[in-house]
């Protein structure tokens, strides 16, 4: 996604062999039992039924259970090739069936498929269990481990075998029995404090409507958000009236429109105020417990803190690195935003507000500032941009910068009529992989955009496999005569997701276990993309008015510009200070209960948090970091560091042309290729030459000493 997340392939490592295919006859029908024909063997959408999927999930589980077991009770001394190997192998059949099964659940759901994903939820973790606690597998493993350095390993390999020792060990595998005992008893009520916390800000979240009555209460709003809040009552059974709530499509329009400062009042303090109101569904008491607990299973892993235990696994690495890089965006940041607040004051003052700004105030008046300084509207832009048109543009870039091409192919298998397939050529011609396309929303598909895959490259028996990847996105649809054309917005978001697809296509690894990259580093390959959007020489390529074939103006482009860079003060402070106060809650060195109110405003006030600004997310309903799984704790900074990387990187091509070719080559060998095979620090040092600095991600956002184009 555009912020992360590729398709969830549960993917334990994965793969071997089908072993003997005659064995379950009964299945013949079904196509994941047999070897796929297709053109470069992409899934065989049209044959594929939803009956299919049960067995075959069942017999994958059977067969990868089957497998690791064999190398857990194999009598020879371990080895790289009798143990890392065929585990890094293990599960092909499952692979095959889980890969086009969470593909098409995502973008081509219905009732059938969630119910199947439900039942096998619990199927799939039973088996991860009993791989992870599996400690004959473990002992076989922790050998080669020990004896890494001593077996003549590539650099490639030594990588496995870490990856995979560290997964059995940062599982418990190396604690006492009475030990994992307590890990499995925290794990289990870690698991159930972040439903807790994910239910209550949903119901406190949606428990909340600001019923409108009178028609002057709406002053300020465009009639979409009207006529929005007017569906919304509608179906709340308000007829005749208005209802706002908390969701994002609701309250920041209102927000950043409403007249009625006393409105805005009530809907913002509802929203700040979610899951901390002493009652039942107060989050409070469990975050703390949850930040406890995350410090106690860290301390029993040998970590010092949560976040040295998430870092580890990071690029940042450590806690201190991650500070640092907030600390340097921070001060920054931070006097841009009481510039900010400087003007909005006195617009407040212009229209004869006697009041001081306030947090409920930002949005109002910073809209106002914003057109009244750059009055251009985003609309404008649409017409340039032809969805055929931008993608080719996406296609030329990469072509530019690579040599791949692209040419479509009306005979590989596709699971929708929308979908369109490439092949994909290198330069010299050999086949890279397969490129798929998903562009228009429709129902069964799920929100955002994301980039997938339906085959991961690997190497079987010595031969490279080539990946099939896709890109699904809710793009703008055609309309009438009208082909589809694009907002800026979902421009960037072709070009990122299409980063990530080359971050597939390129994949040249030998095993699959070391395809993992880590958080803070994968959105360099998509967010670097959209760099490329606005370069002129780009723009005049893809950027031509849909009937008249006109370039874009560069006027137009360059006002985009100036634009885009007003407000981020107040963007980057509200930001960082989530990010602040998520590596406080996980820096906890003992593991005790705090009051969670108290330590939230501590936080805020170590780093003088301007009063005007609310931290993005207050901890009652920071669900990233508290919420189910809590995905982002210890990682929230993880967005702004891709950024860091993003514009330092990118800067190697502003200096040597955005074309240039060694430039390129360096950037796709050692960012593209291979980089789940080395530390991901090293691998950007050697693209860069020095570690990533936050110098051109100041610059790029307007966060310099130097005057902000359009601010005085
Ligand atoms: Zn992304």
């Amino acid at each position: 996604m555009r912020k992360w997340l590729a398709l969830v392939v549960l993917a334990l490592a994965a793969i071997p062999v089908f072993a003997q295919q005659a064995a379950a006859p009964a299945a013949a029908a079904n196509p994941f039992f047999e070897e796929w024909t297709t053109p470069f063997g992409v899934p065989p959408f049209g044959q594929i039924k939803e009956a299919h999927y049960l067995p075959a999930f069942k017999e994958g589980i059977a067969r990868e259970r089957k497998e690791v077991d064999a190398i857990a009770k194999d009598l020879q001394a371990p080895t790289f090739a009798n143990t890392i190997e065929p585990l890094d192998q293990s599960g092909e059949f499952l692979d095959r069936v889980q890969i086009v099964f969470y593909g098409q659940l995502s973008a081509e759901t219905n009732d059938t498929l969630q119910g199947i994903a439900k039942e096998v939820a619990p199927m799939l973790s039973a088996l991860n269990d009993d791989i992870n606690l599996n400690e004959a597998l473990f002992a076989r493993v922790k050998t080669v481990w020990e004896k890494r350095d001593a077996l003549g390993l590539t650099q490639e390999q030594k990588k496995l075998v870490e990856e995979r020792y560290k997964e059995f060990v940062r599982g418990g595998a190396n604690l006492d029995a009475k030990d994992k005992e307590r890990l499995r008893a925290i794990n289990k009520e870690l698991s159930l404090l972040g439903l807790k916390f994910g239910d209550n800000v949903l119901r406190e979240t949606n428990a909340y409507r600001l019923v409108i009555e009178k028609k002057e209460d709406l002053a300020g709003l465009p009639p979409g958000v009207v006529s929005a809040a007017a569906d919304a009552a509608k179906s709340a059974k308000l007829e005749g009236k208005w209802a706002f709530g908390l969701q994002a499509p609701s309250i920041w329009p209102f927000l950043q429109y409403a007249d009625s400062r006393e409105l805005r009042r009530q809907i913002l303090n509802a929203y700040t105020t979610r899951a901390d109101h002493g009652d039942a569904y107060d989050n409070k008491a469990i975050l703390s417990k949850i930040a406890a607990l995350r410090a106690e299973r860290a301390q029993l892993l040998g970590y010092k803190t949560w976040a040295d235990f998430v870092l580890d696994r990071n690029m940042a690495k450590v806690p201190a690195k991650v500070y640092g890089l907030l600390d340097q965006l921070w001060t920054p940041a931070l006097a841009v935003a009481h510039k900010e607040a400087t003007d909005i004051q006195a617009a407040i003052n212009a229209s004869g507000g006697d009041f001081k700004l306030e947090p409920l105030d930002w949005r109002y008046y910073s809209e106002k500032v914003k057109k009244s300084r750059y009055d251009f509207d985003e609309e404008a832009l649409r017409p340039y941009f032809k969805l055929d048109n931008v993608r080719d543009g996406a296609f030329y870039v990469a072509n530019k910068l690579y040599g791949i091409t692209f040419t479509e192919r009306s005979d590989i298998p596709k699971y929708h009529v929308e979908v369109r397939a490439f092949e994909v050529k290198d330069a010299d011609g050999t086949f890279l992989g397969v490129f798929m396309t998903d562009y228009h929303p429709r129902p069964g598909k799920r929100g955002g955009a994301w980039s997938g895959r339906y085959r991961d490259q690997y190497f079987k028996d010595g031969k490279d496999v080539r990946p099939i990847v896709v890109n699904v996105c809710n793009f703008s649809r055609p309309t009438g005569d009208t082909p589809a054309l694009l907002s800026l917005e979902e421009v960037e978001t072709l070009f990122h997701e299409f980063g990530h697809g080359l971050h597939s296509l390129f994949s040249r690894v030998h095993y699959k276990g070391v395809s993992r990259v880590p958080r803070d580093f994968v959105e360099l390959p998509s967010q670097i993309m959209e760099s490329w959007v606005l370069e002129p020489d780009v723009l005049k390529v893809y950027a031509k008015h849909w009937k008249t074939g006109e370039v874009i103006p560069s006027d137009l482009v360059a006002k985009v510009d100036r634009a885009r860079k007003y407000g981020q003060g107040f963007a980057s402070v509200e930001y960082l200070a989530a990010s602040y106060l998520d590596m406080d809650w996980h820096t906890l060195s003992q593991p005790r209960e705090e009051n969670a109110t108290a330590f939230e405003n501590a936080s805020m006030a170590k780093i003088h948090m301007m009063p005007e600004i609310i931290v993005r997310y207050r901890s009652p309903y920071f669900s990233h970091i508290f919420g189910p799984g809590g995905g982002y704790s210890a990682g929230y900074y993880s967005y702004i560091w891709a950024e860091v990387l993003v514009a330092d990187a990118f800067q190697v091509f502003v200096e040597k042309g955005i074309f240039d070719q060694a430039t390129a080559k360096s950037f796709r060998t050692n960012i593209l290729e291979r980089p789940g095979t080395e530390d991901a620090m090293t691998v950007y040092v050697r693209f860069r030459g020095h570690e990533p600095s936050v110098g051109p991600l100041l610059a790029k956002r307007g966060l310099t000493e130097a005057p902000i184009p359009g601010i005085q």
